[in-house]
């Protein structure tokens, strides 16, 4: 099994070190070619606005869009949960428009744009998971498709999941905790319906 990072600019390179660590083969994908033979694709944080043009300048916009409605699962963080939403509200960057969620860029203000906090997820069992936000975006609105894996306390969505599509608003590679990435393993080896 291999999963390819989407390598054209961001925090790839914590992924990938997150995915070897649970001793599957990570590769980064900057190329359509490279998506060949890949069983799944993080899309990490970074910046969407500069994500989205790099991934319109390499074709690969259209191609990774079309394997995702194949079926191929995705997993998005931060600015990779932002590529993947149907609805970005206020100044967005142009999407894959996959998931039926509506997200909310740089959505907590400016003192707390930056933050951690411990958040319980169900799907990952009782230890709270280390949660890590930078100028991150929030899910405004899911239709429902969409489960809900994971809230704040004041109840904002900050993790979902449709069907192959996973997504987290926070930055599971930038902590040493591989749950969220072994959750997606799961998803790709179909262990997780
Ligand atoms: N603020 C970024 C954006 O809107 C996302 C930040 C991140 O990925 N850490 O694209």
């Amino acid at each position: 099994m291999k999963i390819g990072v989407l390598a054209s600019q961001g925090a790839f390179i914590e992924h990938i070190a997150a995915i070897e660590k649970l001793d599957i083969e990570a590769l980064p994908v900057r190329l359509p070619g490279e998506l060949k033979g890949v069983d799944g694709l993080i899309l990490p944080g970074g910046e969407s606005t500069t994500i989205s043009k790099l991934m319109n300048a390499y074709d690969l916009m259209s191609e990774v869009g079309a394997l995702a409605k194949n079926g191929m699962p995705l997993f998005g963080t931060c600015a990779g949960m932002i590529m993947m939403a149907k609805k970005i509200s206020g100044n967005g960057a142009v999407s894959l428009e996959l998931m039926d969620i509506t997200v909310r860029r740089n959505a907590f203000g400016r003192q707390v744009d930056s933050f951690e906090t411990e958040i319980v997820i169900a799907a990952l069992g009782k230890q709270p998971f280390h949660a890590v936000f930078i100028r991150a975006p929030l899910i405004e609105q899911v239709e429902k498709d969409v489960e809900v894996l994971a809230k704040l306390p004041d109840k904002t969505i900050v993790a979902v999941r449709q069907g192959n599509l996973l997504a987290t608003a926070f930055h599971p590679e930038l902590t040493n905790d591989l749950r969220f990435h072994q959750y997606f393993v799961d998803i790709v080896k179909g262990k997780r319906k």
